[in-house]
């Protein structure tokens, strides 16, 4: 085990986006390639803001991605607990070090007197600053107040992974508060004492905090800690990339992603790969991969795209790549209706076929139906459909008849209903486009099915030559 410290701190307040998930994803893979430590901290020190239930959805979408923690407040670890309010009484520790180093005071301020002071300083067309209005002789903490840290300004340079080499001047450092009038702390406080008790040696997380880290190094400075490693994930963008992906841009919550029959690796490699690549034209990942060849060092500092087609198309790359044994554990909750009385082996053969063509696992009852019962006969696909409208009526039905009659003697395997088929392309002087559409839609009145000599052979003689009649019938 090395000594790489990695961790994921989400707050409480909702579900976890792709954004989360990447932040997420990120510090696990720099973990596990180091064979260091990952860990899960919840960040529920806002109360105002905490969502009932989002930290069990949280745990349940990292569990459901494959990104296991060493550490979380569900399992332990040796720096438990992992859940800040439950940490109230180290976080009050801390801040007493500062206290006694006079490096911290309570502020005496009510929100109205903070109100006009801002108001002067805008008046007087200058940035306000806590720091400009320290109290002289401030009240003893008694833990009722808030307590701000006395910062000491000064500039800073420093590097991020994904950012660069950045610079600020001592204008932007502050007083800010540790702890607020409620007894807990600011996120600003807490994840700095947090990360130096669990060890943390890398602070991977979203572009929001960007701004504040000059005062997290002034903090550091105060406590004499060594600064972790930041790498600051930049926004990720709607499909134009002209602004912040939101819910509005369709951005789901991961495990509304796989009940839509996403799979989990589909989405670990999609969200991998906005906004990073190894430095080759792959665009698929597994986690193994992922594991090996990712680096903070190339992930992309402008926004990165959210692409929804991307990861259908990845979805339907990721679903080929499964064994059908795999892939039938994963349908189960999928089959139609129709299905459920169905052999197991039947229905294997029937997911064999339309595996390649499923582009997630909740197409299985389009794609698949007409296997298991009557598809209700549908004329406009044949009426509508670009090639075959081009037929009359009355030559779509001798096609029909003609496909029929030469099937109910052909011999019934794939090699077999192939040959008859093009033998009837050949009488007939039809062209596939419209001979094998007719008789695919004629048998399975499906928008997409797969090859059509597969289909005849897994749906039977009977039921093919039935269907022909039914739709030569329906033919008016
Ligand atoms: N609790 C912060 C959030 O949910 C985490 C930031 C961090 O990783 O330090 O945005």
């Amino acid at each position: 085990m090395s000594d790489i410290v990695t961790r994921f701190a989400p707050s409480p307040t909702g579900f976890l986006h792709v954004g989360g998930i990447r932040t997420a994803l990120f510090a696990y893979l720099v973990a596990r390639q180091a064979d260091g430590q990952f860990i899960l901290r919840l960040e529920d020190t806002d109360q105002k803001r905490e969502v009932e239930g989002s930290a069990e959805h949280l745990v349940a979408s990292l569990k459901a991605l494959g990104l296991t923690y060493d550490q979380g407040p569900d399992i332990g670890g040796p720096h438990a607990p992992y859940k800040q309010s439950q940490r109230l009484e180290t976080y009050h520790a801390w801040a007493l070090r500062l206290v006694e180093a006079g490096r911290a005071y309570a502020d005496p301020y009510s929100p109205e007197e903070l109100g006009s002071l801002r108001e002067e300083a805008r008046a007087a067309k200058k940035p306000f600053l806590y720091r400009d209005h320290r109290p002289e002789n401030p009240p003893v903490w008694d833990g009722k107040l808030p307590l701000r840290f006395r910062s000491d300004p000064k500039a800073y340079d420093w590097h991020d992974e994904v950012m660069g080499d950045l610079h600020t001047g001592p204008e932007v450092v502050d007083d800010f508060i540790l702890i607020k009038s409620d007894g807990y702390p600011t996120y600003n406080f807490a994840h700095i004492v947090d990360d130096a008790e669990m060890g943390v040696t890398h602070v991977i997380r979203g572009q929001e905090f960007l701004s504040s880290t000059p005062n997290y190094l002034n903090l550091y400075d105060a406590y004499g800690l060594d600064r972790p490693v930041f790498a600051t994930m930049p926004h990720i963008m709607n499909e134009q990339g002209n602004k912040k992906l939101s819910k509005r841009d369709g951005a789901k919550d991961v495990l509304d992603y796989i009940a839509d029959g996403y799979l989990p690796e589909t989405l670990v490699s999609f969200i991998a790969t906005m906004g990073w690549n190894d430095g080759t034209e792959q665009e698929v990942f597994t986690m193994t991969e992922l594991v090996q060849k990712f680096s903070l060092e190339r992930v992309q500092r402008s926004g990165a795209r959210f692409d929804e087609k991307r990861l259908l198309w990845m979805n339907g790359q990721f679903i080929r790549e499964l064994s059908l044994d795999d892939l039938a554990s994963r349908v189960e909750d999928f089959w139609p209706d129709s299905a459920a009385s169905a052999e197991p082996d039947y229905k294997r053969k029937v997911l064999a076929l339309v595996q390649d063509r499923l582009k997630t696992l909740k197409d299985l009852p389009t794609l698949s139906n007409y296997f298991f019962e009557e598809p209700s006969v549908d004329t406009t696909l044949i009426t509508d459909n670009k090639q075959l409208k081009k037929l009359d009526i009355a030559e779509a039905k001798m096609l029909l008849e003609q496909a029929a009659q030469a099937l109910e003697s052909s011999e019934w395997t794939p090699e077999a209903i192939q040959e008859t088929l093009n033998h009837l392309l050949e009488t007939t002087g039809q062209k596939p486009g419209i001979l094998f559409s007719l008789v695919r839609i004629a048998t399975t009145w499906a928008p997409f099915s797969p090859q059509l000599n597969d289909t005849l052979t897994l749906l039977g003689r009977d039921r093919t030559l039935m269907r022909l009649k039914n739709a030569t019938d329906s033919l008016t």
